[in-house]
């Protein structure tokens, strides 16, 4: 599969990703907040089961007051776990793309995994990963275009689908901070649970076992890379920033084609 390495100093801190946004590493998975002003933010992703609390007393130690809204860049289960909780006790709205609403509104469940793709553990255990249907319908509501919303001001919304039919990223066009969800990954998915290990950052497509449309998930890479980011900011392996990840980023765009038909 194709992949790219990038040097290890490309990395940058997870608590401070770039101007006003800060992460929080859960397990395997990111969970970003963007700051709009001093008491203005927003929670984008909920993480794994069991991590509301981790995800509060972390937004309490690092922002003066409840996010505005939490957004999902997608349904998968180590996205949205903690989504009702925390809405609920934070009274908020919860926001995705209206092609996800089925699988955050308990009517559809994803499609089953592909166990033998792209290797590693994570894979071997997708079977045991719970598929939803997750039901946030009381607290959902929907991006219906790509527009800039009032919940991520000076933000593009960009449908990017593949890894799941409403699969979203975020762009800020000031400092090309990108938010990308699983649209791809800066770390193999073998390397999930050991980003502590001196390891190169790599960019990778999106966790395999899970993506529904390979030649949509081609084709949103490759739309992201029209809007030559210089900050990139995962769901799964460490943010990256500089001349450096932009470049590699855009060839790694151009010769992604993975087979998994
Ligand atoms: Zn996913
Ligand atoms: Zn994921």
């Amino acid at each position: 599969m194709a992949s790219t390495e990038i040097t290890q100093h490309a990395a940058v801190p997870i608590d401070h990703v770039a101007e006003g946004i800060e992460g929080l590493r859960i397990a395997f998975v990111n969970v970003f907040g963007v700051r709009h002003t001093d008491h203005h933010w927003t929670l984008i992703d909920a993480g794994v089961p069991y991590s509301a609390s981790l995800i509060r007393n972390w937004a309490e130690k690092h922002f003066s007051a409840p996010p505005i809204a939490i957004v999902l860049t997608h349904g998968h289960f180590d996205h949205v776990s903690a989504a009702g909780e925390l809405a609920d006790h934070w009274n908020v709205p919860i926001y995705a793309h209206q092609l996800e609403a089925p699988y955050l509104t308990g009517e559809k469940e994803y499609p089953p995994p592909n166990t033998g793709a792209g290797g590693g553990l994570m894979s071997l255990l997708s079977p045991m990963y719970p598929r939803g249907p997750v039901d946030l319908s009381a607290r959902l509501r929907l991006f219906e275009s790509e527009e800039e919303s009032r919940v991520l001001p000076n933000w593009q919304i960009i449908h990017t689908p593949g890894h799941t039919p409403g699969h979203i990223s975020f762009f800020r066009g000031s400092d090309r901070t990108l938010l990308v969800g699983d649209a791809f990954c800066t770390t193999k998915p073998e390397s999930f649970f050991d980003a502590a290990v001196a390891q190169p950052p790599e960019l990778h497509g999106p966790p395999a076992y899970f993506t529904s449309n390979w030649t949509d998930a081609i084709l949103s890479i490759r739309r992201l890379s029209l809007l030559q980011p210089r900050i990139l900011a995962p769901g799964h392996g460490k943010p990256l920033a500089g001349a450096e990840v932009e470049q590699k980023f855009q060839s790694f765009a151009s010769n992604f084609n993975p087979d998994h038909s």
